[in-house]
């Protein structure tokens, strides 16, 4: 028996020597031997390493792990039959082993020869690879925007909790749901058909990189989401998916609305302003003149407003022109462009109307203006002069003879209409 040992030490010893692995053979927990390639590993010289109880030296992450698989081994119930623990080098340095113990048995009791190889390198390259995997899905479910994957028939292949929260849906209620039948609209506010447009990014996503459209949540309301989609192929080049991602505009949507009506509309009255009327006026000219249709302009201003204000104060003056605004506003038609021209003096653009519709238009607001008084508001009255573009006119000239017509209207003693052709 000792002869055999001793041929094993003579026959094996140089290899194991020399071997690549760290060899270590442990008994009672402690290390009995190591092999050269081990003291590099750890640092440790071969005098330090004997003797070393093993716990010292493993992670204490990994030490139940390690010294359950030990004993059990021992015992000969079940252990790992190769596994990966970190071990703490000398100079404090963590390195990954990768470790493959076979049971001995050395003086008649059972130790455990390990093979260990260094895995450092590979363990982190697999931290950074499992990392930039667990960064990507925690990426992909925390950022605040919209991720979404569908199909070109509109089917929701993925969303991410954000997404979901975003619509107000379970993510379990729109993956394998289509896009028309829960985000998209039928239509949005403008009118624009959005079941078309869904079409069409799935014929030509590429027309649709950037988008800006309007979506809908589970409770109806309406959200505007500028999306980033980008086609996914199939490897024979088919467009196999739509991967969408969205930011919530609907702030800036309504920020944009607001700044847009403040910069069109009168901040007292809330009909639109001079600048917007013009615009509209130059719009509608242009129409008139291409098509030969009528074009009318009624101007009215307030009649001895001065007085108003100085017999019941500034404050009952903005009140007066608030109402004339609205009443008037509901005597006209969704073509019609009713605009303050400035002060008390209001403008309106009738498209599609001849002289006669135009005069009854402003007899019925001289005659709804004159029933406004009464006990919350002074009696007041309006004059009101109509004219009709005459085709290739300026603008100016055109609204030269309304005002003329207004004018007149004054002369004749107020609270009545004037028409100029
Ligand atoms: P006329 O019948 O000839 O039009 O007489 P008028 O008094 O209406 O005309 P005038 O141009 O002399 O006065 C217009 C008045 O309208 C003067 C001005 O203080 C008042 N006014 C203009 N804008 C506002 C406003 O926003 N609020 C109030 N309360 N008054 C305004
Ligand atoms: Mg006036
Ligand atoms: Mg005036």
């Amino acid at each position: 028996m000792k002869g055999n040992i001793k041929v094993v030490d003579i026959d094996y010893r140089l290899i194991v020597e020399n071997a690549e692995e760290g060899i270590a053979i442990i008994q009672d927990e402690k290390i009995i031997y190591a092999n050269p390639r081990l003291c590099e590993l750890t640092g440790y010289t071969r005098e330090e390493i004997l003797g070393f109880d093993i716990k010292e030296a493993i992670h204490a992450e990994d030490l139940e792990r390690v010294i359950t698989n030990f004993r059990n081994r021992i015992a000969g119930k079940e252990a790992e039959e190769k596994y990966d623990f970190r071990v703490i080098t000398k100079n404090g340095e963590v390195k990954w082993f990768h470790v493959r113990p076979v049971v001995i048995e050395i003086g008649g009791r059972p130790a455990t020869m390990n093979f260990l190889i260094d895995v450092t390198d590979r363990k982190d390259f697999e931290r950074r690879l499992s990392m930039s995997e667990k960064n990507y899905r925690e990426l992909v479910e925390n950022v605040n925007s919209i991720v979404l994957r569908w199909k070109p028939d509109g089917t929701i292949t993925f969303i991410n909790e954000y997404g979901a929260w975003f619509f107000e849906y379970k993510r379990e209620d729109l993956i394998g749901k289509n896009v028309l039948s829960t985000i998209v609209p039928k239509m949005d506010t403008e009118g624009r058909d959005l079941h078309l447009m869904i079409n069409d990014i799935a014929k030509n996503p590429q027309r649709y990189i950037h988008n800006e459209n309007e979506n809908v949540t589970a409770t109806g309301r309406r959200v505007f989401v500028l999306w980033r989609n980008k086609p996914i192929f199939d490897e024979n080049g088919e467009l196999s998916e739509i991967l969408s991602i969205g930011s919530d505009i609907t702030d800036k949507k309504r920020i944009e609305k607001e700044l847009m009506f403040l910069a069109t509309h009168d901040a007292l009255t809330g009909i639109k302003n001079r600048g917007e009327f013009e615009r509209i006026l130059s719009i509608e000219i242009g129409k008139a003149d291409r098509y030969n249709e009528p074009l009318a302009l009624i101007l009215f201003d307030i009649d001895n407003f001065k007085k108003i204000n100085d017999s019941y104060g500034h404050s009952t003056g903005d009140k007066v022109l608030k109402r004339i605004a609205s009443t008037v506003s509901s005597l006209l038609r969704n073509i019609d462009t009713f605009a303050r021209w400035g002060g008390e003096e209001f403008v309106i653009l009738l498209p599609h109307t001849l002289m006669s519709g135009a005069v009854r238009t402003a007899e019925k607001i001289r005659s709804a203006v004159e029933d406004l008084g009464g006990e919350e508001l002074p009696c007041v009255t309006v004059s009101l002069g109509v004219t009709l573009y005459r085709k290739g006119e300026t603008t100016d000239s055109f609204l030269v003879r309304a005002d003329r017509a207004l004018y007149e209207a004054k002369g004749k003693g107020k609270n009545c209409v004037v028409s100029l052709y």
